[in-house]
């Protein structure tokens, strides 16, 4: 075979991998991005009922001296009964200590319910703890392997150009030109088999019976009429 086409082929083979190489390159760290979301989204939501428990024990806070208030106003209503000097005052002070009693209830219901609120809030936020320990372990380990693959992935990278400029370096320049310019225009792929069935590996259009000979031949670089790119005879398996 001309030792051109050779090296064409092997150039081919070094760059297909380095396209998945690369593939993966890019593809790794956005792993890692999404590994990072995850626990983020973790925080976040801790984070979030972290801040309504917070603003629930206030508000409880905030009830229970509404209360406190409530109560002495209460006694001091009481007490006043005491000092009434008719019925028509006897009966405005009973009135005064009804409503008293029924803004009472209302704040001990509002205390209640916040006091459950609390306990909820409480359980949830230790569930979202667990939750949050749970990513953080399992991000710990995700990402390792994933750097882990991506280191490979770059050092088999940095081995696979370097073989692949060694060999570049075995081709003249303008042909050497020639096949990055296919290799950009074609989807990475520049030099295409053909086999017995007689079409471009690459485009899928059917070869002439007289280029066959003389790809099977092998002796000059051949191009295909469709595509462009640089054929090669290849024996069916
Ligand atoms: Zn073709």
């Amino acid at each position: 075979m001309e030792p051109q086409l050779l090296t064409l082929i092997d150039l081919q083979g070094f760059d297909t991998r380095i396209a998945a190489l690369e593939g993966d390159a890019a593809r790794l760290p956005k792993q890692i991005e999404a590994i990072h979301a995850a626990v983020a989204e973790a925080k976040a939501l801790l984070d979030a009922l972290k801040q309504k428990a917070d603003a629930t024990r206030k508000d409880l806070r905030g009830k229970e001296k509404d209360l406190e208030v409530v109560t002495a106003k209460r006694s001091k209503a009481e007490a006043r009964l005491w000092e009434v000097k008719n019925n028509v005052e006897y009966s405005a002070v009973l009135s005064e200590i009804e409503s008293i009693k029924q803004e009472k209830a209302r704040g001990e219901e509002e205390i209640l319910g916040l006091m459950e609120l609390q306990e909820r809030l409480a359980a949830e936020t230790r569930e979202a703890e667990t939750r949050l320990k749970g990513r953080e372990e399992q991000a710990r380990q995700d990402e390792a392997v994933v750097r882990k693959k991506l280191e490979a992935v770059e050092s088999q990278l940095a081995t696979v150009r370097v073989e692949r400029a060694t060999r570049a370096r075995e081709l003249p320049r303008p042909l050497l030109a020639d096949y990055a310019k296919i290799l950009k225009a074609r989807a990475g792929v520049a030099v295409a088999s053909v086999n017995s069935t007689a079409i471009c590996g690459g485009c899928r259009v059917a070869i002439r019976p007289q280029a066959i000979q003389e790809l099977k031949a092998a002796r000059t670089l051949m191009l295909c009429e469709s595509c462009g790119r640089y054929l090669y005879w290849q024996e069916s398996a």
